[in-house]
């Protein structure tokens, strides 16, 4: 990469003394000459005045929505190396500041061309998400306002939007509408928040008061999801203290759904053992293979032995927005806490994860701690986010899931759920008609598992280094980004479906070219 020459802004006199500046009355945009302080590169130590910024925000927007309106131009996956961006960039930041125009130059020829993009509708790896335009739109407002919304008297707009939108997407899942919702960066901070709530719930074992380390007093804790859990849930139980063997891996049945027989047998052989269960964390759209775990006998069996039950609905929950989905999130209604991520498939823009509970008073719990400087007149009669969280400072996340609930509405968002979960099926029946390939899983959501399986070949591992190539060459071609998986051991291709963007010409051509790759 070449050099860039960021951060070697004019070099001024003694007129960058802010104080100087000051006591001259030049302050841009306020007193003597801006344009001229502006065309200088001056403004040390002030904002950006409203008439630099509209001017700089209309350009900014312009780039925004010729990059929205032409995706393709860039290569989904960018052709960079490691390192590469660190070393095409100064080690120091600028001494004085620089103009806008300059910084949004760089930015323009340096940062999208090293980007993988997540807003390319050839993206199709991971769980494919959407930045949609009022989501983007709603952070950049967001920005603006820059509420935090620690207590309410801190952000009364932040907290209460964020009741207002949790609820809405309550209502759109089906799921109970006195639940309470919280907005957090991620679903693995939510499982996170959730897990420390069940460890809250065991209230008789005093754990936030007399902690873990050191108690002679307290039996092994344990944790139960299934084999096919998001990694998420192994990172919580680890935070919390719980060790890795307060985690428990339940196996699955031929569909990769936990075993909920083999869940109950667990709980009855550490029970015998003298281990104290605490909580299961059961997934509908498992991040392998979209597996839905039998949350109703799971639910069952949570309230017989009276464990905590977290849903990880981070990535499927969202298809409960369909009436013809709704069956998704089947028992979820008796769980203590849930967590569907909005930045997932719900075209919000990174990040945004909502955290449900039907016992918040417990989350609460978990969490509250109100030191003198945070105490206000009003604590009593609202919600204070601070108290549901590690996190002090809460961004106005639910500005933008506000801005994209309404814009697409009920109407938009099934639409669009619709259309994603065609695309797969449609996918799905070209891999079927074709011999030379084999699906590895059904289609629940809008993710297709499937591998090249030439006739004859049967050797596992040429199998996947045959796929991993096709992986590879599909990726290289730079239009279309698909990741892989193992299901049951055998290695997958895993298209995922779910940018707006994507129609059914990405996917046509994504299944040309692993066709092409395969040599088939
Ligand atoms: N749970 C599931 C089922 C997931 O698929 C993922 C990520 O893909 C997560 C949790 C973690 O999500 P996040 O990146 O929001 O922490």
């Amino acid at each position: 990469m070449e050099e860039t020459g960021i951060g070697e802004g004019p070099r001024q006199g003694p007129d960058t003394d802010p104080g100087a500046l000051r006591d001259r009355g030049l302050h841009p945009g306020s007193h003597g000459d801006p344009g001229s302080l502006r065309d200088r590169g001056l403004h040390p130590g002030w904002d950006m005045d409203p008439e630099e910024f509209r001017a700089s925000g209309y350009r900014a927007i312009d780039w925004i929505a010729g990059f929205l309106a032409r995706p393709e131009d860039w290569r989904v996956l960018p052709r960079v190396e490691p390192g590469e961006i660190v070393r095409g960039l100064p080690d120091r930041l600028p001494v004085e500041g620089e103009p806008f125009d300059r910084i949004l130059a760089d930015f323009q020829r340096l940062i999208p061309q090293a980007t993988t993009h997540w807003n390319h509708p050839g993206f199709m790896a991971y769980f494919a998400t959407t930045g949609s335009g009022p989501g983007i739109l709603g952070e950049l407002l967001c920005a603006a306002l820059n509420s935090q919304a620690m207590l309410w008297r801190t952000g009364p707009a932040a907290t209460e939007l964020e009741q207002v939108t949790t609820g809405w997407l309550l209502r759109l899942l089906g799921l109970p509408p006195d639940w309470d919702g919280t907005i957090n960066d991620t679903a693995s901070t939510s499982t996170l928040y959730a897990l420390a709530a069940a460890r809250e719930f065991a209230s008789d074992l005093q754990i936030r008061e007399l902690g873990l380390a050191g108690r002679l007093d307290l039996p092994p804790l344990r944790v139960y999801c299934s084999e096919e859990a998001h990694s998420s849930v192994d990172k919580a139980v680890l935070t919390l203290g719980l060790g890795r063997v307060g985690l428990r891996k339940i196996p699955t049945d031929h569909d990769l759904r936990m075993n909920p027989r083999a869940l109950e047998a667990a709980i009855v052989e550490d029970l015998a053992a003298g281990v104290r269960p605490l909580a299961v964390v059961a997934t509908v759209g498992t991040t392998s293979t979209t597996a839905v775990d039998p949350v109703p006998v799971i639910a069952d069996i949570c309230e017989a032995e009276g464990l905590w039950l977290h849903v990880d609905a981070a990535y499927g929950g969202v298809a409960a927005a369909l009436p013809e989905m709704r069956a998704v999130l089947a028992g979820c209604e008796r769980a203590d806490s849930l967590v569907v991520n909005p930045h997932k498939w719900l075209f919000v823009p990174m990040d945004c994860s909502v955290l449900y509970s039907r016992r918040p008073d417990v989350l609460k719990r978990a969490f509250s701690l109100v030191p003198e400087y945070l105490t206000t007149p009003e604590s009593g009669r609202v919600k204070n986010l601070m108290d549901y969280g590690v996190a002090l400072g809460r961004r106005f996340r639910s500005l933008k899931l506000w801005f994209v609930l309404r814009y697409f509405g009920e109407v938009g968002i099934q639409a669009a759920l619709r259309e994603h979960l065609a695309l797969a099926q449609r996918l799905g029946e070209w891999v079927d008609d074709d011999a030379r390939f084999e699906r590895l899983a059904p289609i629940r959501f809008s993710v297709v598992l499937f591998r090249a399986h030439p006739a004859g070949l049967v050797d596992e591992g040429e199998l996947e280094r045959l796929n991993a190539s096709i992986l590879d060459r599909v990726n290289s071609s730079g239009e279309i980004f698909i990741s892989h998986t193992k299901v049951r051991g055998r290695y997958a291709l895993r298209v995922a479906i779910g940018n707006l963007r994507t129609r059914l010409e990405h996917v046509r051509r994504a299944w040309d070219l692993i066709r092409e790759a395969a040599g088939a």
